[in-house]
């Protein structure tokens, strides 16, 4: 019998590497070695995504290659002993989408340790309004914590914040109690940014020329999804032992900044990897996103396009213009 085709958007690239994209079928044969197989029922587009499908940076090391560096959905053939087929699992990163055939597929071929469990509670679209946006927003909370930077130590900043690390990082901040200052560019979001739990909304103008060695002391710390001169100007403003957890390089890959923070004021620079991040680090952030981010919002943060709407996302997501997360249903 022949094995039934499914959906799924592949990268390519030409003899002058020049990368293209299209919307094609392929089969359960078409895919990667790995141990689990699961249907996927929900995706997203994240940042990185994005990068993937325009080809603005080569975060597609293999060619052709199915992008998409998150999903959930179910277990459907596995030969790993801690998965069954029926099992509902979550995946988030791994190169799965850089150079392991990754979401944007009806199905995934994956190794069963990548896969954490759907936390309880949550439906396969909602891990997907978390994604990998929303649990590395988790996994910086969790550093910035891991530091001592407690409510009661003073304000926190998120930079892009009307984006996905952004929104998730303003919800979850003000659910654990922080005064959260959201800096965007886009003002005319601060209804949305405040409804997230933004105590103050400012201009990512204030942030993102260079930056001087020290400035007047703002906050405790903060999320940074930005870097560049963004990043720059957030240390020089973070109070005496406080700490930044850098997650990001919406504005650039570069970090313009002394050494006057940490040599004056005792400030940390945290350093936020999700995809390589250990096992455990992942099961604690999702057990973490079950209980420490109010669900009601992700309905506020997250919009949902068709399958069929993926590369149009990934190419709005690059340009900024998408609020909060996208979610893909399939
Ligand atoms: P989004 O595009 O959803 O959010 C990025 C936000 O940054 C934008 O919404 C915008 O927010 C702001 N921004 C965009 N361009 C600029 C600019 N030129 N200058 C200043 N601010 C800008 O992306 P994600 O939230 O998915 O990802 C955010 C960053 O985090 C990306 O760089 C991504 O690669 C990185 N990332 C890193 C991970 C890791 O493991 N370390 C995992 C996931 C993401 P606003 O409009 O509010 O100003």
């Amino acid at each position: 019998m022949p094995e039934e085709a499914f959906k799924a958007i592949l990268v390519s690239r030409d003899e002058d590497k020049k990368q293209s994209v299209a919307v094609t079928e392929l089969t359960e044969a078409d895919l990667m070695d790995g141990d689990v197989t699961v249907a996927v029922e929900a995706t997203t587009v994240n940042y990185k995504d994005g990068l993937a499908i325009t080809g603005k940076a080569p975060v597609v090391r293999r060619f052709p290659l199915i992008p998409g560096i998150d999903f959930a959905g179910t277990v459907t053939a596995s030969e790993n002993e801690e998965w069954r087929r029926g099992d509902k699992v979550v995946l988030n990163g791994w190169g799965v989408g850089e150079t392991h055939h990754g979401a944007y597929a009806g199905k995934a071929r994956v190794k069963g340790e990548w896969l954490v469990p759907l936390p309880e509670g949550m439906s396969a679209r909602d891990a997907m309004a978390v994604g990998t946006a929303g649990y590395t927003a988790m996994l910086s909370v969790m550093a910035l914590e891991r530091h001592g930077i407690t409510p009661d130590r003073g304000p926190v900043v998120v930079t892009g914040a009307a984006g996905g690390v952004g929104s998730v990082a303003v919800a979850i901040l003000s659910k654990l109690g922080y005064h959260v200052v959201a800096s965007t560019g886009r003002l005319a979001e601060s209804d949305y940014l405040k409804e997230l739990g933004a105590a103050e909304v400012i201009s990512r103008d204030e942030l993102s020329g260079p930056a001087k060695p020290l400035a007047k002391e703002r906050w405790a710390g903060g999320v940074d999804a930005v870097g560049s001169h963004t990043l720059a100007n957030v240390l020089s403003m973070t109070s005496y032992g406080g700490a930044v957890a850098a997650c990001g390089l919406a504005q650039g890959m570069d970090l313009p900044t002394s050494v006057a923070p940490f040599i004056l004021r005792g400030v940390s620079l945290l350093g936020i990897d999700s995809v390589m991040a250990p096992r455990a680090l992942r099961l604690e952030a999702w057990r973490r996103i079950g209980s420490d981010l109010d669900h009601a919002k992700l309905a506020a943060l997250s919009t949902t396009v068709p399958f069929d709407g993926i590369i149009d996302a990934a190419r709005d997501i690059v340009e900024g213009k998408v609020r909060g997360r996208v979610v893909v249903e399939m």
